[in-house]
């Protein structure tokens, strides 16, 4: 993507009509270049536009897609791992996966974290920068067209901390919701945090029905920390208070993701201090089986173990389920294809 020019996609409908103003065009032009901007299409693939404008719409402006530098399917369950160049250096990736209701997207809100959960492939490859509202649909938009399905589902989960870039990650929610836009559904949005409270207390606030969704992984503060460097700053006990409140406001229930590493956070222990820190608040708890990530020393905890505390969970009256792993084959896992390639990109240089 050209940085240097205005991106049309980042307009809104009413700047993009002054914008196109300029070369004096019957409305239904302007529909049609409306339309393929929603679609994610290049303006070399606005075919029903004459040559000529296209190459002027060039002149001025960028169409705002991202290129797909790599793409890996899986062959076990279909999903597709993208690779994307935002134009300026940066890489970002997000993945599309099938379930039985449909397609979802897991985009990535930021080129890099900074939060630094020690689990994380995310963390140790670096921060580049935010993502704008664009660049966030965006993902949708190059995916949806590639694969030539419609995405209904989006979980705000890949590279970043979508909390760290509020206003870039809440304007996207709302154009993804615009039935003209992306027409996804906000009870089909998931928002996927660390745990930054003062997002947590802006994002009750605003009128989003969309699903938050917190990355706990252990029931204790030190733990925690250990795993989290967030946890530092806005302590356990914080964020789960928080957490009681904004499904007490909003009527709607927290889930909390928990990634199970064997030996680490996979005890009977564990899960009875979950129980005692989540009975009877309105929750899900996600157990996540994770990926490993090499660099991390972590071990996916085994399918047994998982099991047993699922059951251990659910004896204790907490709604749990555990994550089916997709795409396994790979490199599915939060920022692992993104790393491997800043990797190479630093060892070419
Ligand atoms: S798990 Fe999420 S918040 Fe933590 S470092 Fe990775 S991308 Fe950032």
């Amino acid at each position: 993507m050209d940085t240097a020019r205005l991106n049309l996609n980042e307009l809104s409908p009413e700047e993009l009509h002054t914008e196109l103003s300029r070369f004096n065009l019957p409305g239904f032009r302007v529909r049609q270049i409306e339309k393929w901007l929603r679609e994610g299409a290049s303006f070399d693939e606005m075919t029903d536009l004459p040559l000529q404008l296209r190459s002027e719409l060039k002149d001025y402006y960028s169409d705002g897609t991202l290129k797909i530098i790599n793409k890996l399917t899986s062959k076990i369950d279909g999903t597709a791992k993208y690779l994307l160049d935002l134009g300026d250096g940066n890489i970002i990736e997000c993945v599309l996966m099938k379930y039985k209701y449909g397609y979802s997207a897991c985009v990535s809100t930021q080129a890099g974290c900074k939060m630094g959960c020690t689990f994380c492939a995310s963390a140790k490859a670096g921060f580049g920068r935010d993502l704008t509202a664009a660049e966030i649909a965006g993902e949708i938009k190059v995916m949806s067209r590639d694969a030539g399905v419609n995405i209904g589902h989006v979980v705000m989960m890949g590279v970043g901390e979508p909390l760290d870039n509020y206003d870039n990650v809440v304007a996207f929610m709302r154009s993804a919701h615009d039935p003209e836009g992306l027409n996804i559904s906000y009870r089909k949005m998931s928002l996927s945090t660390c745990g930054l409270i003062p997002g947590i207390e802006k994002l009750m606030k605003e009128d989003l029905p969309v699903t938050l969704s917190v990355s706990l992984h252990s029931p204790f503060q030190e733990e925690r920390a250990r795993m989290m460097p967030v946890a530092k700053k806005y302590s356990l006990d914080k964020l789960l208070e928080i957490c009681k409140t904004f499904s007490l406001e909003t009527g709607r229930r927290v889930t909390y993701e928990y990634a199970m590493i064997s030996g680490v956070n996979d005890t009977d222990g564990h899960a009875a201090e979950l129980v005692r820190l989540l009975g009877g608040t309105l929750c899900h708890i996600n157990l996540i089986p994770v990926n490993t990530v090499s660099g991390t020393g972590y071990r996916r905890a085994d399918r047994e173990r998982i099991d047993r505390f699922r059951g251990l969970l659910e004896k204790g009256g907490l709604a749990a389920t555990v994550r089916r792993a997709m795409g396994r084959d790979i490199e599915a896992a939060c920022g692992q294809l993104r790393r491997k390639a800043m990797e190479d990109k630093s060892g070419q240089n």
